[in-house]
């Protein structure tokens, strides 16, 4: 593959400016992050090894998890089966996906959504007792299941907390709320054996201090704050993602960030976590309309309005520019009040606490990011490229989604990993593999960062919304480059922001779309979730994935690696 005309090195700093640890504990496993990828791999690994910690930012419940809506798509129909889903799969994944990791996903994850429904999580169900299944983009089988109508996430989360709850006196498994990882620990190997962390609490473990762990699984989810519109929630800043990559991970597809085609217009310059329509409002029928009433889907895909993702909100995109508005219609007014309440109860109340009535008024939606199709790179068994280091869930990339992930996968990922991740720690850790770290060996990267202050968020927000959004082009990278390399210079300045929570996330933020802006200059085509306009079409010789890797000298080396030819016809 050619260098890109983007040239220019990237360097990252080894952690973030932060105070020597006051205090220390000790565990077999951390599991950092309390969603759906955590909790399944907290809850599988208790018991069967000694002693796991569990930290997460606020509080357990607070994550992407606890807010999806749609379902969790699994091969559960009698009439659809796991080659089915690969094959979709594989298909929205646009040619880069990893295809037995998704071999994995498709056959473990019924059992997996079985085990869940043990667990207690309440599915909706038909009149025969069976899991009610319905359909979203790029799905060609009735395959997800739900819950609470639109409320999947709440319940999984919540049965997922339940069963935490009821070993939480458990001497083998201690959880501790408000504890924000800060980076992560190096013993002289390079072998990660640990996380520093600034816990709010009270007593013993108040500020920052050193957790050392023979592993640590990172489950820190999505990025989506690095963006000045997202339907992620305020803790998504990509931590996991930063530390990971300051520790010397490597990462891989992190270009590909899917942006959800229909988010709520709250207004121009609205900011934050927006409002989801989901996908699986189309699913039961509804359709997008310009301002003139016209639907635009059709002709565009053979799905038309639930077509894959990065279709649906590229051509949204480009029927504004051919209006001229700022947003198109979502029209669901003739499935009806009733069938809307009892479906979509969630999305309905929302909606009419915004003075919009789905079932009266289009719904004025724009695209906004959603998710984050790569992340911190792992084989099949979670194993990150620093040994010791696991990650799980959104935070990672596991080859399942490639260029775009299809709906409803992200959840399934989550649980068959997990599940996956606990298994290989506790036979290695009973092998006697990832010995404990002697105390006082363990270090931290070199090369420390200078923290960007919490008021300069809205400055890392702007550049990456405004040149590294849904559509791109090698200008528009590049000015998102520089202002965020200006940012990176000013965070040097001698008024540095103090070590706080704040400056660690906006800093992160800043690593991040660092990393995020390089890939997506240097891939010069359009596929999946990474938009160009001045490369608007697939390139066979950009059918590969792109790792980057920070070196000990700060230096990022970014790779390419092509994946043999799929067929998704
Ligand atoms: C609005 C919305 C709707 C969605 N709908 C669906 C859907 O219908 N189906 C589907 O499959 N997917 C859906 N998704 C995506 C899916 O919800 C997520 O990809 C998935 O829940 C991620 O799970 P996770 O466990 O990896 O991360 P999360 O659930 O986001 O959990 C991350 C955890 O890490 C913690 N954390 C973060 N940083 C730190 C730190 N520095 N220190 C300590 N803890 C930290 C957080 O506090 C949180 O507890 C949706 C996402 C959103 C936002």
């Amino acid at each position: 593959m050619a260098e890109p005309p983007t040239g220019g090195d990237l360097r990252l700093p080894g952690r973030l400016r932060a105070p020597q640890p006051g205090w220390t504990a000790q565990a077999d496993v951390i599991v950092v992050g309390s969603g759906i990828a955590g909790l399944t791999t907290a809850l599988r690994l208790r018991r069967r090894v000694d002693r796991v910690l569990l930290v997460t930012k606020t509080v357990l419940s607070e994550g992407s998890t606890e807010w999806a809506q749609g379902g969790i798509a699994a091969a559960l129909d009698p009439a659809d089966s796991p080659q089915d889903h690969l094959h979709d799969t594989l298909v929205a994944g646009v040619g880069l996906c990893d295809v037995d990791a998704v071999r994995a996903l498709v056959t473990e994850g019924p059992a997996r959504v079985g085990e869940l429904v043990a667990l207690g999580a309440e599915f909706d169900r038909g009149a025969d007792g069976g899991i009610k299944l319905t359909r979203e983009g790029g799905h060609h089988r009735d395959r997800i299941a739900h819950a609470g109508g639109d409320a999947t996430g709440r319940e999984i989360s919540r049965a997922l907390i339940a069963a935490l709850r009821q070993v939480q006196d458990d001497p083998g498994i201690e959880v501790v709320e408000h504890a924000l990882v800060v980076d992560l620990l190096l013993d002289a190997s390079g072998r990660v054996c640990g996380v520093t962390l600034h816990v709010i609490g009270e007593g013993q473990r108040d500020g920052v201090g050193a957790a050392r762990a023979r592993a640590v699984v990172l489950a820190t989810g999505g990025l989506g704050q690095v963006y000045g519109a997202t339907t992620n929630p305020s803790v998504a800043t990509g931590d996991g993602l930063a530390a990971a990559l300051r520790a010397g991970a490597e990462v891989a597809d992190v270009e590909f960030v899917q942006f959800h085609p229909t988010v709520l217009w709250l207004g121009a310059g609205s900011r934050g976590q927006q409002p989801l329509i989901s996908e699986a409002v189309r699913g039961e029928g509804a359709f997008l309309v310009d301002r003139d009433g016209v639907r635009f889907m059709h002709g565009r895909h053979p799905l038309a309005d639930l077509a894959p993702r990065d279709v649906v909100a590229r051509a949204i995109v480009e029927q504004m520019r051919a209006t001229g508005e700022d947003h198109v219609y979502l029209d669901a007014r003739h499935l009806g009040a009733a069938f809307l309440e009892q479906r979509f109860p969630s999305i309905v109340g929302r909606c009419r606490e915004l003075g919009l009535d789905p079932a009266t008024t289009l719904l004025p939606v724009v695209p906004a990011q959603h998710y984050a199709s790569g992340g911190v790179r792992t084989d099949l068994h979670g194993r990150t490229s620093v040994e010791g280091l696991y990650a799980c869930g959104e935070v990672s990339c596991t080859g399942v989604h490639g260029a775009n992930r299809l709906a409803s996968n992200s959840l399934l990922e989550g649980l068959v990993f997990a599940r996956r991740i606990a298994d290989d720690v506790a036979a290695r850790l009973g092998a006697g593999e990832l010995p404990p770290v002697p105390p006082g060996r363990a270090g931290r990267p070199s090369g420390e960062a200078a923290l960007l202050a919490a008021s300069d968020r809205g400055l890392v927000q702007a550049a990456m919304t405004a040149g590294a959004g849904a559509v791109r082009t090698a200008e528009s990278l590049e000015r998102t480059r520089s202002a965020l390399d200006e940012l990176a210079e000013r965070s040097l300045s001698p008024d540095v922001a103090e070590p706080d929570p704040q400056a660690w996330e906006t800093t992160n933020l800043l690593h991040v779309g660092q990393v995020l802006a390089h890939l997506a200059g240097r891939r010069e085509e359009t596929r999946g979730g990474h938009v160009r306009d001045d490369f608007p079409g697939q390139d066979p010789a950009w059918r590969g994935n792109q790792r980057a890797v920070r070196g000990p000298d700060g230096r990022v080396t970014t790779t390419f690696h092509l994946v043999p030819e799929q067929d998704l016809t």
